[in-house]
């Protein structure tokens, strides 16, 4: 399997749209790998993760198409994880695309909201035979098209909506993406156990700071690691990526990779594939 990071910043970006702190001025000087986006990924160039207003800026920079997609995941309906108005352009006359496949969004009771109100202002006389959407529930796995199987779990996040972590297996792969959530429920962690994970992505908004019950930062990066391997989740060949930053966490890429020398976490940036 392999997952590669197209957006790896919290809400804001990195630098911020509006933005003028330290942290932000030094992104902009730097540049590179301290360039950070809204939150999406890609798994095997054919599951989506999260579909971000930064979607268009990614399949631009990395060269990438996105017609043949046949699913999104969408982890909550924070608008740097899902901007549904950019689905109204997958109809004609904004797309001609004859013979691509349906693309299924799956996603939260809110996340279905924000979709059906995104439908209704649709003009485009085939867009609703180009689009699906499915409600998945924590703990229901589904199976993609594309043969992933994907089971929803319960995150530690916005309390006013049932926010998704998900893990997908195919092929004796496991893949755990936990943006956004703070340290898990126990239900989570019941599914977890049992489970061995290949890769795991943290999430990392708070950098130094901790927080655990909205976002994590790598205090609680360092507890949830520990309790996989403790739980049997988690084994030395699992792959440990920390992800989705905040400039209010301050450091800039290679001061995260020094402060987590010792943990052995991935520190993500925008373009990073991991093959695992
Ligand atoms: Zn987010
Ligand atoms: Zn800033
Ligand atoms: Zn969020």
């Amino acid at each position: 399997m392999e997952i590669k990071y197209l957006g790896t910043a919290a809400a804001e970006g990195w630098p911020a749209v509006f933005c003028t702190c330290e942290a932000c001025k030094r992104a902009r000087a730097l540049g590179g790998k301290n360039i950070r986006t809204r939150s999406q990924a890609i798994v095997d160039n054919t599951v989506l993760i999260d579909l971000p207003p930064d979607t268009y800026l990614h399949v631009l920079r990395e060269g990438m198409t996105i017609d043949a997609v046949e699913s999104v995941l969408i982890t909550h309906s924070h608008q740097d994880h899902f901007y549904p108005m950019e689905l109204l352009m997958r109809g004609e006359p904004y797309a001609h695309q004859p013979g691509a496949p349906v693309l299924t969004v799956y996603g939260n009771d809110k996340v279905e909201a924000a979709y059906r109100m995104a439908m209704e202002m649709n003009d485009s006389p085939t867009l609703h035979a180009q689009l699906d959407f499915k409600r998945v529930m924590p703990l229901e796995p589904v199976t993609l098209p594309s043969g992933y199987v994907v089971t929803p779990l319960a995150a530690n996040h916005a309390k006013d909506e049932n926010c998704l972590v998900y893990l997908l297996e195919k092929d004796g792969k496991c893949l755990f993406y936990g943006h956004d959530s703070g340290s898990y429920p126990e239900e989570t962690w019941d599914y977890l156990r049992g489970k061995m994970i290949s890769l795991v992505s943290f999430d990392c908004t708070n950098v130094e700071a901790p927080d655990g019950n909205y976002h994590m930062g790598l205090p609680d990066n360092r507890n949830a690691k520990a309790r996989m391997i403790r739980e049997g989740c988690a084994g030395e060949n699992t792959v440990f990526v920390i992800n989705h930053f905040s400039h209010n966490g301050k450091l800039m890429h290679e001061e995260i990779v020094d402060c987590v020398r010792e943990d052995g976490f991935v520190v993500a940036y925008d373009g990073m594939t991991v093959e695992f």
